[in-house]
């Protein structure tokens, strides 16, 4: 199912780059008591913008280019990556301490082999070497090697020594990416997979801080740069959490260094329940250098999965649909609709409201997941199975088998948010003199017409 594969191929960047975003406000702060707001407010230590991610994503993002253009992490691909690395760190806010040395004594020379002997003379002279520097940027390699696995532990390790020659932080690359490329072609949740790939006595010894982490909260975990305390804090929030913005929550609400914490819990949680379980609160808000966002995440990540399990490069093609007004019912400002269209016929959409000056989803859809948490739009969740029965019972509308997948969403979305009870009146409603009778539902066996009569904004082009 490449659809399914795509979704969590491009969660695993979105994850990525959303813990960072929302943790990069809390940086260094205290731990905060469970079920406190935490949101992407941006500041921080180093003045961030709303949904702006930090270095953790910047550091993942020429991963993610080489994997996308269908690269496998040879020299040649390493040398690109330490370029682009040298690159952003020119104007970066901020950059790890192991990571600057590295880059800084690389700097003359600017390849990869430079980078890794600078990294291995800091580790000889300081003995210090086992930041959390690359495994916070390591999720975009499992998308690179989800036909083989074995060149993946290879790839990890050798892209973790170009920053950190540390043995810690290459077996804890390892085994995250193990877990990610697992999780992408799953949707299983399993750490302890890639154990197998690290030699004992170590073998046993990351057995027991994955044990360790899940019996306690990340608050209980500190964050004082070992990559060790950075993988156990976030597969703690992983363990004992459920769903990505709960996860994340968790992640941020451990404090210390939050934006690391959750980038790397990211990465793993959104590698199991896919992009289209992130709100558009986040997806809309993320951005970062070298000056992307969220659509263009999953189109690079949608890319290097297609790439490296053979299928052709797609050329995603993107919507964005906006106010789309819905005359019934004058509380919404708007109701947006964002279509991502990630290529090989993956694609998801968001429904969302501006209700009393906040943004809220009303309905998430993806082909590979289905229907995902679904809201009233005040804020109640509703079981996604309410709303397949209610889809059934009016099967016999035309709109609600369209070929377009955009209009059984949206016709799906407008049953949700009006409900059963309503459902009477809906003819009415679409009969509003705004506009014009064009809608007409007359109910099962009735002539629905919605695909022909709900007019897209001036400007927009109908997704295919
Ligand atoms: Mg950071």
């Amino acid at each position: 199912m490449s659809a399914a594969i795509d979704d969590r191929a491009a969660g695993a960047v979105l994850g990525t780059a959303a813990g960072d975003a929302l943790g990069a406000g809390y940086e260094f702060g205290p731990a905060l008591p469970d079920g406190t707001e935490v949101s992407m407010i941006g500041g921080g230590p180093f003045d961030w913008e709303p949904g702006e991610w930090t270095d953790d994503t910047s550091m993942a993002i020429p991963l993610l280019e080489v994997a996308a253009r269908g690269g496998v992490f040879n020299d040649q691909d390493l040398d690109v990556v330490a370029g682009r690395w040298l690159e952003w760190s020119v104007d970066a806010k901020d950059v790890g301490n192991q990571t600057r040395a590295a880059l800084d004594a690389a700097r003359q020379v600017g390849t990869a082999e430079a980078l890794r002997s600078a990294a291995r003379e800091q580790a000889r002279r300081t003995g210090r070497s086992g930041g959390n520097g690359s495994l916070m940027r390591t999720a975009p390699l499992a998308l690179a090697f989800l036909h083989d696995e074995g060149e993946l532990v290879v790839a990890a390790r050798r892209v973790s020594e170009l920053t950190h020659a540390d043995p810690d932080a290459g077996d804890a690359c390892v085994l995250w990416c193990c877990a990610i490329r697992h999780a992408v072609l799953t949707g299983e949740l399993d750490l302890r997979r890639g154990l197998r790939h690290v030699r004992e006595p170590r073998r046993s010894i990351w057995s027991d801080w994955i044990a360790a982490a899940k019996r306690m909260q990340p608050r209980d975990i500190q964050q004082s740069g070992w990559v060790v305390g950075a993988l156990q804090a976030a597969w703690s929030a992983i363990t004992n959490g459920s769903r990505p913005v709960d996860v994340l929550e968790r992640a941020v609400r451990g404090g210390g260094d939050t934006d690391t914490v959750a980038a790397i819990a990211g990465g793993l949680i959104g590698a199991v329940h896919g992009a289209s379980a992130f709100p558009a609160r986040w997806t809309l808000e993320v951005h970062g250098w070298p000056g992307l966002r969220s659509d263009d995440l999953t189109a690079l990540a949608v890319a290097a999965a297609a790439a490296s399990l053979g299928r052709v490069a797609p050329t995603p093609e993107r919507g964005l649909l906006e106010a789309v007004r819905i005359l019934h019912d004058r509380g919404y400002e708007a109701l947006r609709a964002r279509f991502v269209f990630g290529g090989a016929g993956y694609w998801r959409c968001v429904l969302s409201v501006d209700a009393g000056g906040a943004q809220r989803d009303l309905l998430r859809y993806s082909n590979a997941a289905g229907w995902d948490v679904l809201s009233d739009g005040r804020g109640e969740p509703v079981p996604s199975s309410a709303l397949a029965d209610r889809l059934e019972r009016l099967e016999g509308l035309d709109a609600a088998q369209h070929p377009d997948p955009a209009y059984r969403f949206w016709f799906a979305a407008l049953l949700e948010h009006c409900g059963p009870d309503r459902l009477p009146s809906l003819d009415d409603d679409w009969s509003h003199p705004e506009l014009e009778g064009r809608v007409a539902l007359t109910g099962a066996g009735g002539s629905g017409r919605l695909a022909d009569s709900f007019p897209l904004p001036p400007g927009q082009h109908r997704p295919s």
